[in-house]
């Protein structure tokens, strides 16, 4: 049987929340979206939680609470995926990038202020695979200089910078797709402690409306409805379950794999396992044919840096060519991790990913 890369788990659990908001006559954003937004306070710790569409119009909603738009400037990696940039550019900034670490796929938060201009707004760390930023450099380089710090934690719900859970920082992004720790079919969530940052996104979330037919601003319709938060809420009942099982299977293959560069976790960190990320020195696309050919499927996240896609070049201030970043896109790839792995689809990756030598 073929492993795939991802797999959403619904239960029996998701049906019955799902079925109870069709019976209920509120199927738009209502009050299962709220319970999801509590899961997520609970969750991150946090005041507040804003349910949104999709972890890109969590980025541009966040983006826009802080005032961020034309002129400014975005401090973020190339190496993620391309929501990061796109939604920097959809509020009509401009994204900047500085290379990554080599062993944690993370923003190298040392080249930070060396970026800095006077356009310059915020920035945004993506805490990618699941591992954490280095949070504490981050902030204090935000709070000298007055800069936003927008996390872009699609994949990092559950992970945690000393012992403060992702998205606790400064105002979090998550994603809740198909194929993220915890899905809702489609949708996103920020998460703050400020009062008028989440004021401001449920406005933007809403066509700037609080009370109906009074617009206080221009906003979208950037809501989710009931039915996605109904199947959001039971992923959130079964968080702690998948993300132990996240846990011990890359454990697992960490104990076992050989010949090939395993991911780290830094000590301070929890990693959330959103991806289990290796990096081989032989071509990525041949390693991705032979493990399929052994039923194990894999994934490359991500071959190219954002500025070197077209679309994104044409909106920069700059030209990049960002070799660690660079590297990183020959040569990683990534391998399944999830929940529903057994222990003999552990073993199966583990033989598979071994004879890649
Ligand atoms: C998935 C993802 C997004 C976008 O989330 P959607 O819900 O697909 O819009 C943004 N950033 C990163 C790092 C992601 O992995």
């Amino acid at each position: 049987m073929f492993i795939p890369i991802a797999k959403p788990i619904i239960g029996d659990l998701e049906k019955k929340y799902v079925l109870e908001v069709m019976e209920s006559g509120i199927i738009a954003q209502g009050p299962v979206t709220r319970k999801l937004e509590e899961k997520f306070e609970e969750a991150c710790e946090v005041k507040h939680a804003i349910a949104v569409s999709s972890g890109t119009t969590a980025l541009i909603a966040a983006l826009l609470a802080h005032d961020i738009g034309p002129g400014d400037e975005v401090i973020t990696t190339p190496f993620s995926f391309m929501a990061t940039a796109t939604s920097i550019i959809f509020t009509g900034a401009t994204p900047v990038f500085i290379d990554i670490e080599e062993d944690t796929y993370n923003i190298d938060a040392s080249l930070i202020e060396a970026a800095i201009t006077e356009k310059t707004k915020a920035i945004l760390p993506v805490h990618l695979y699941g591992h954490p930023c280095d949070m504490d450099a981050i902030m204090d380089i935000a709070e000298k200089n007055n800069l936003v710090v927008i996390e872009d934690s699609a994949q990092a719900l559950s992970a945690r910078y000393k012992n403060r859970p992702a998205g606790s920082f400064g105002t979090g992004c998550f994603s809740l797709y198909a194929t993220k720790n915890i899905t809702s079919g489609e949708g996103g969530m920020i998460t703050t402690n400020s009062d008028s940052v989440a004021d401001k996104c449920r406005l933007i979330r809403n066509h700037g409306m609080k009370e109906r037919n009074k617009h206080e601003m221009i906003g979208y319709n950037f809501r989710t409805s009931d039915m996605c938060a109904a199947i959001g809420v039971a992923q959130m009942e079964k968080r702690n379950d998948f993300q132990e099982k996240r846990t011990n299977n890359a454990k697992y293959l960490s104990e076992n794999l050989k010949g090939v560069e395993i991911p780290i976790t830094r000590s301070e960190c929890v990693h959330a396992w959103h991806q289990y990320t290796i990096r081989i020195s032989g071509d990525q696309n041949d390693a991705i044919e032979k493990l399929k050919s052994d039923e194990v499927g894999a994934a490359v996240f991500y071959p190219k840096p954002m500025y070197d896609h077209p679309c994104i070049q044409e909106k920069l201030s700059a030209e990049y060519s960002l070799s660690v970043a660079e590297k990183a896109c020959r040569e990683v790839l990534q391998i399944p991790v999830h929940p529903l792995l057994n222990e003999s689809d552990l073993e199966r990756i583990v033989s598979a990913v071994c004879k890649l030598n």
